[in-house]
């Protein structure tokens, strides 16, 4: 049977975009259908817009350095309005590159929601296309847990788009959002709190590496309060909002962001005219090859619950759209060591195992952990420290895991990333050159064991 489409990508985000490019490339006959934005998560209320805020917020430590290298500066104004009409300045740029790569690389770019009518069907804005497959890359969607007053709170959804900075930010939530956003708030001068449910925040994390950011952030001065959850929350007379967490403490603020996780996102999505089934997390499920229970259709990035991070969508847009169109060139995407940062400030970056899980896969364990205060700060008086901690098999010497808390631990993780898929020994990290005088160099100069 002859269908109009080669490839239907249902949402134009990282892993789809990618896909349908790819797709196209090979000579496939492509279309794309986009409800909201180019670009998806990533482009318009992700990554993008996030690590703007984040340099915007970094401006800050920049002006308190100043001083220590001789710099005398008037007093600084920060206007959160020219900050985020900037931003979105930036984002409508990079959705218009995002409609050109689409378009230049001839695919069929549809604008409205996509309904699967069929196992091989489509229908956008009433219209209903046919593809021999078709690929859901619908992403996700910010979860907010069920509490009287929840639609006062916002996500990271709203937030890159208030009107203007609150005063006093009540962050919920132990994860990447959450600590990234609080310090964003923070930085930018907002009287900011965290809340986690649990102990200790960024639970997965390597131990040293949650327990050193905790220290730093709480140097820095913002708010963190562990084992705290919101029961509901009020407005007030006032317009400012009042939750009341479940040990029945009162706490006061003009913003609750909500960082409790995202779910995947399959509103409207007409699964039930396929045969496609939910995991038990409710994640949409593939097997090796993306395939879901039904044939004909695929899924990938965050809709499938794996790792939710854009370079690991666009590793599986490129996977499908070789398996389907250029089996020759098919590689399998690699889960194992995928380096990752926290854009917290300091920012965290790692990779590979944390000595907990190290640990508990039956390793032999030798740690090698380095706490110092980057050179930048000596000619100030910034007391933050910078932590590099080395995870490694004892037995074989393979670096097992590399982690670090401090400026740029982001960029340099990622060349630790390739050592670690290289399979590189200690030993080869020892006899490594360091770049010197650098913070990065530490990763290769640290001889004695910690424990
Ligand atoms: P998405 O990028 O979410 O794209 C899905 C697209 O599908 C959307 O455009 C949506 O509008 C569209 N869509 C949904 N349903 C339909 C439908 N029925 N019909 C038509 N279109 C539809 N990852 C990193 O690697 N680094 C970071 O620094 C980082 N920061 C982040 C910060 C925040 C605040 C958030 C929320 C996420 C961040 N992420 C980061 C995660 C990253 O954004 C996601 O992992 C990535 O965008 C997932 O890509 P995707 O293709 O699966 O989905
Ligand atoms: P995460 O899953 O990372 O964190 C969710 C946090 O919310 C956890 O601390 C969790 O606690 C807590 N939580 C969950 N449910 C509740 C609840 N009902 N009440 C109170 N607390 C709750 O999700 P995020 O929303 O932070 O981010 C989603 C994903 O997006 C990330 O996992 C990451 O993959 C990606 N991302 C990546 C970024 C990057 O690469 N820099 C930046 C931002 C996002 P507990 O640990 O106890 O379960």
């Amino acid at each position: 049977m002859a269908y109009d489409f080669d490839l239907f990508v249902i949402g134009a985000g990282s892993g789809g975009v990618r896909a349908a490019r790819f797709a196209a490339g090979f000579g496939a006959k492509v279309a794309v259908a986009e409800s909201r934005y180019l670009g998806g998560t990533c482009v318009n209320v992700g990554c993008v817009p996030k690590k703007l805020l984040v340099y915007g917020a970094h401006v800050a430590d920049e002006l308190e350095q100043a001083a220590g290298y001789g710099w005398t500066l008037e007093e600084g104004h920060f206007d959160w309005g020219t900050l985020i009409a900037n931003k979105n300045r930036e984002i409508e740029r990079l959705n218009g590159i995002y409609r050109n790569l689409l378009v230049n690389s001839g695919v069929t770019l549809l604008q409205g929601h996509a309904r699967m009518t069929g196992a091989h069907e489509v229908e956008v804005e009433g219209q209903r296309y046919s593809a021999a497959n078709i690929l859901i890359a619908t992403g996700g969607w910010p979860q907010v847990p069920d509490i009287p007053g929840k639609e006062l709170a916002i996500t990271s959804n709203e937030a890159f788009y208030l009107k203007q900075l609150p005063r006093r930010v009540l962050v919920v939530g132990g994860g990447y959002i959450a600590v990234e956003f609080a310090g964003i708030f923070q930085g930018l001068g907002a009287d900011t709190t965290l809340l986690y449910r649990g102990d200790l925040f960024l639970r997965g994390f390597d131990g040293s590496v949650r327990k050193h950011l905790k220290e730093e952030l709480e140097k820095r001065g913002l708010d963190l309060q562990f084992n705290a959850d919101i029961q509901r929350i009020d407005q007030q007379a006032d317009g400012s909002l009042k939750a009341t967490l479940k040990d029945g403490r009162e706490l006061v603020a003009d913003c609750v962001f909500y960082a409790t996780g995202r779910r995947p996102m399959l509103d409207n999505l007409g699964l039930e005219n396929t045969a496609v089934e939910l995991d038990e997390r409710g994640y949409i499920r593939v097997d090796d090859l993306y395939r879901t229970t039904e044939p004909s259709v695929f899924a990938l990035g965050d809709v499938i619950g794996r790792v939710q991070l854009t370079p690991v969508a666009l590793a599986e847009g490129m996977a499908v759209a070789r398996h389907l169109f250029k089996p020759d060139q098919y590689r399998a995407v690699d889960y194992q060591n995928i380096p990752t940062a926290v854009f917290s400030q300091p920012p965290i970056g790692t990779v590979g195992l944390t000595e907990e899980q190290a640990l508990a896969a039956g390793h032999k364990v030798q740690v090698f952990e380095s706490r110092f205060r980057a050179m930048k700060l000596t000619l100030t008086d910034l007391q933050e420290k910078t932590l590099m901690k080395l995870v490694v098999d004892a037995e074989t010497d393979k670096v097992l895991g590399c982690h670090m808390v401090g400026p740029d631990a982001g960029e340099i993780i990622q060349g630790l990333g390739i050592a670690l898929k290289a399979g590189a020994t200690k030993q080869q990290f020892d006899e490594t050159i360091g770049v010197h005088p650098t913070a990065a160099e530490e990763f290769v100069t640290m001889r004695t064991a910690t424990r």
